[in-house]
């Protein structure tokens, strides 16, 4: 229990209930968002699932209730793909969490509102049915925010091949393709996801809570407070309002190793290769980015963790390719992403597009290079490239010898500086973020309690 209990389990705090699915990227901001509240003098109870807990040892201060729900394998499994697993989720967690935030409220705390995940409509449902004031955390982007709330009007039935690089009007810069890229899924059914989270946050939510910065995003953030007639906090970037890094939930343990490794290269030299803790590539591609990489000449640190390869428990490396990291290249399974983007090797970083990689690469000044795998990473590296003018596409067709050209295009040609430039000014901007964002909302929560 948390350190401002009294004898009786009441807290004279007021308290936040907390909820995330249990995914790297909506974890991390939810803990620390909750070490922010916290340190602002709210009580936080955080629940939880059983699958990828938080080590309540690493968050002395918060309180965490698990709610046992019972996962379907599919939930879990690398070889599901993200639509699978939201549903899944979504389902297993519904009936657990309403019964662990009716036993916190029987036992007569002070709840002033839950922080629930935006894409667990059914927790936000569940809370909202409680008469609990709920506030939505989305961890992604406010345009893919955005193109959630409005789906019906913006996903076209089947449109023509040439319809697909049009932009969408009122979305600039993004395309009809940009939409429409849920890969793997099925476009019903993600329309069916989208509208579930529309239903519940027009149903159940008061206002909503994005990891982004106002400055950066400010015509899209207007455009979700009109259209939803909600307070929309923009509080990010999350990462840098918490200096816990060592409370930080990882689901590997990160391979320090690189460190020593980075020390020995130049400043600006590396490139850093990493798909964040979910999406997978098939063979071909990971053949391709490994021989792209090794073609370019440059030195890379890779992490090549569990599952990134589908079908690979543990992935293989190509044939005849450990002579290329004996060379020049470092393979991990997880890297402390954060220092490895602070460290002054790194030239470039070639992501997925993950919100919270995206924001960790502003925070550091470094450029990228857009490889968006499903979800809102295709949405976040349209912006990436055509927005903020801060990276380049690895290309939708990945082979070796483009990739080696695209490498060096952000390492060491002549777009690299530029968009360094344009990099570093985001750099500022995330630094200068002010914590007024944060003032508004935890002045929010106090007046919101039941
Ligand atoms: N991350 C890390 N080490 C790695 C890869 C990723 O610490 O080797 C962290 C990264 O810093 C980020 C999170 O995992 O905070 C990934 O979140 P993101 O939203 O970028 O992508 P997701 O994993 O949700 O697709």
């Amino acid at each position: 229990a948390g350190q401002d209990e009294h004898r009786d389990g009441s807290s004279h705090r007021r308290q936040v209930v907390l909820f995330s699915l249990p995914f790297q990227g909506h974890l991390n901001p939810m803990l620390k968002l909750a070490a922010v509240l916290h340190a602002r003098g709210l009580g936080v109870t955080v629940l939880h699932t059983d699958f990828n807990a938080p080590d309540p040892a690493r968050h002395p201060q918060l309180t965490f209730v698990p709610i046992h729900e019972t996962l379907r394998d599919e939930a879990t499994s690398p070889d599901s793909d993200i639509l699978t697993k939201l549903l899944a989720l979504n389902a297993a967690c519904e009936a657990p969490f309403r019964q662990a935030l009716a036993s916190l409220l029987r036992r007569g705390q002070n709840v002033s509102c839950a922080v629930v995940d935006g894409q667990c409509y059914a927790a936000l449902g569940a809370a909202g049915r409680f008469g609990v004031p709920v506030l939505a955390l989305r961890t992604d982007t406010p345009p893919r925010c955005a193109t959630c709330w409005r789906v019906d009007e913006l996903v076209p039935h089947c449109p023509a091949e040439e319809k697909l690089d049009e932009l969408v009007p009122d979305l600039e810069p993004l395309r009809v393709r940009d939409l429409l890229r849920v890969d793997d899924c099925d476009t019903d059914e993600m329309c069916s996801f989208i509208t579930c989270v529309a239903d519940a946050v027009g149903a159940s939510v008061s206002g909503i809570v994005i990891n982004t910065l106002e400055a950066m995003e400010a015509s899209e953030l207007a455009k979700i407070r009109r259209e939803l007639s909600l307070p929309a906090f923009a509080i990010g970037p999350l990462h840098l309002l918490s200096s816990q890094d060592s409370a930080e939930q990882s689901l590997y343990t990160p391979d320090v190793s690189c460190r020593d490794w980075l020390d020995l290269h130049p400043a600006r030299s590396v490139l850093y290769v990493s798909l964040g803790s979910l999406a997978c590539v098939d063979r071909g591609v990971f053949e391709e980015m490994a021989w792209g990489m090794a073609g370019s000449g440059v030195p890379f640190l890779w992490v090549v963790r569990p599952g990134l390869v589908s079908g690979e428990e543990v992935p293989s490396l190509p044939d005849g390719f450990s002579e290329e990291i004996r060379n020049r290249g470092k393979i991990v399974t997880w890297a402390p992403q954060r220092e490895v983007l602070a460290h002054a090797a790194i030239a470039a970083f070639w992501t997925h597009c993950g919100w919270n990689s995206i924001l960790e690469s502003f925070c550091e000044g470094v450029p990228m290079l857009v490889q968006p795998c499903f979800a809102d990473q295709i949405v976040n590296a349209r912006y990436v490239t055509h927005e903020w003018g801060v990276g380049l596409e690895v290309g939708e067709v990945l082979e070796r010898e483009s990739v080696a050209k695209v490498v060096n295009q952000v390492m060491v040609g002549e777009d690299g500086p530029l968009m360094r430039e344009r990099a570093h000014r985001l750099q500022m901007q995330a630094s200068a973020a002010t914590s007024s964002a944060m003032d508004s909302l935890v002045q929010y929560v106090l007046s919101r309690a039941l």
